[in-house]
């Protein structure tokens, strides 16, 4: 136990993370009576979507890949698909989100959460800080260090959004991280006609970029380990129902690490404009999709490369661009790594194993909780990292939150 001390401020509840998962728990704490003055955020980032915008901008991703209710406001409302009718006065929007169809447009979404960060107090509430450390100090008390170990506040309750702790590279391309000819998909990019872009992955970020190079006339060749796979959502719509929900809370926890290894590959959905683009490509000779992997690289000159695969079999290119998503392993995050061996916060392959209510039991108190939303939670729901699965974790965490009782 830590001594806490009088200086650092006191709230209800502490969010540690300023993003996605963050102000959604603010929404759905504020919607449910909590006033803002018991809250306080702790973050470092310039807006609550400063991450994702800037990681759809790089792989010029103009709509969400939820629907009408993927929006960051606590209620379940096709709210976004309203707006954009609105705004374009056209019905097309509704009827598109009545046959789950609807995406919103990326710039859409951020003026609705930043009108909502604003209208919602979130931005009042933030302490621009990254904490490194959060410890239990007393009965019912959280405290929280920064990178110096400061201590710069204390909660009764603390909730962790953290996020993914970075970028993820193929073992074979960790080298050449700084080569200007390799870059991660989430970085910024030029493509032009005389680029030969090997694209790495098979997801959401792979098709954006496959779809960009085509545009510049470049040649483009995706490289994936599995085969292409095309589905609306990130995840099978079965998982996001109550239903789905329940029956993957009911596995043992075999069952659910192949739950997860059965949920398989990235995966991206059907576009007309894609298939067509792609299909034309192929015919020009300018696409090709190969399922194999990366296993080295090198440069025999000067800003051409040349990729060894694991069939034997080589790839010319002058870009590699690595669309491979994030760091899985939830230790790579300094605060989590301390819990976990601190407090025993049990965890398998840096998966973090939260409770199904989204809590960390080893830190929480019966009225002092210590939970997760976003990725860290994904234990307990695998569309943890959704807006979809940051409202679940929320609103299962919402009554433990509010708890202000002694004892
Ligand atoms: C391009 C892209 C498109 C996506 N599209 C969709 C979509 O359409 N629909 C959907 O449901 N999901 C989508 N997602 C998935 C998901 O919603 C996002 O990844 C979302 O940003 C995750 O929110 P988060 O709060 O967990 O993490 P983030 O948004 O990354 O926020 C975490 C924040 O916490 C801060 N932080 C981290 N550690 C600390 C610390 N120790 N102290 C203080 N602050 C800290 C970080 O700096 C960051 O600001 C998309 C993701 C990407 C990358």
């Amino acid at each position: 136990m830590t001594p806490a001390t009088s200086r650092a401020p006191h709230a209800q509840v502490a969010i540690v993370g300023d993003g996605v998962g963050a102000l959604i728990t603010w929404g759905v704490l504020r919607a449910a009576g909590l006033a803002a003055t018991d809250m306080v955020v702790f973050g470092d980032a310039p807006a609550p979507l400063a991450r994702l915008e800037r990681c759809a901008t790089a792989i010029e991703q103009r709509r969400m890949r939820s629907e009408g209710q993927g929006h960051l406001r606590p209620l379940d409302t096709p709210r976004l698909a309203w707006v954009e009718l609105w705004r374009r006065r056209t019905l097309w929007p509704l009827w598109l989100a009545l046959w789950q169809r609807y995406t919103p447009p990326l710039d859409l979404l951020l003026d609705d959460t930043r009108a909502w960060a604003e209208q919602s107090g979130f931005w009042q509430q933030r302490v621009p800080t990254r904490i490194a450390a959060v410890e239990r100090s007393a009965l019912n008390r959280f405290v929280l260090r920064d990178q110096q170990q400061e201590l710069v506040g204390s909660a009764r309750h603390v909730v962790l959004a953290l996020g993914y702790p970075g970028l993820a590279w193929p073992a074979a391309l960790c080298a050449w991280r700084q080569h200007p000819c390799v870059q991660h998909a989430y970085a910024e990019h030029q493509f032009s006609a005389a680029d030969h872009v090997v694209v790495i992955g098979g997801g959401m970020a792979a098709a954006h970029l496959w779809s960009a190079a085509l545009q510049r006339g470049a040649q483009v060749t995706a490289l994936h380990r599995h085969p292409l796979r095309r589905q609306f959502l990130n995840a099978p719509r079965c998982t996001f129902s109550a239903v789905g929900l329940d029956a993957y809370q009911q596995l043992e926890p075999a069952q659910r690490r192949q739950f997860f290894a059965n949920l398989g590959a990235a995966s991206f959905p059907w576009r007309l404009s894609w298939e067509w683009q792609r299909w034309q490509a192929q015919r020009s000779g300018r696409f090709q999709s190969r399922t194999d992997r990366v296993v080295a690289l090198a440069e025999p000159s000067p800003g051409h490369l040349c990729l060894s695969l694991a069939s034997g079999a080589t790839l010319a290119a002058t870009k590699v661009i690595c669309a491979t998503g994030f760091e899985q392993n939830m230790l790579r995050h300094t605060l989590i790594a301390g819990l976990v061996e601190r407090y025993g916060v049990p965890q398998r392959d840096g998966r973090l194993l939260v409770a199904d209510d989204c809590t960390l039991p080893q830190l929480s108190q019966p009225a002092s909780i210590c939970g997760a939303v976003g990725v860290l939670s994904r234990w307990a729901l695998p569309i943890a990292d959704t807006f979809m699965g940051m409202k679940y974790a929320a609103r299962r965490l919402q009554p433990l939150l509010m708890q202000t009782q002694a004892g």
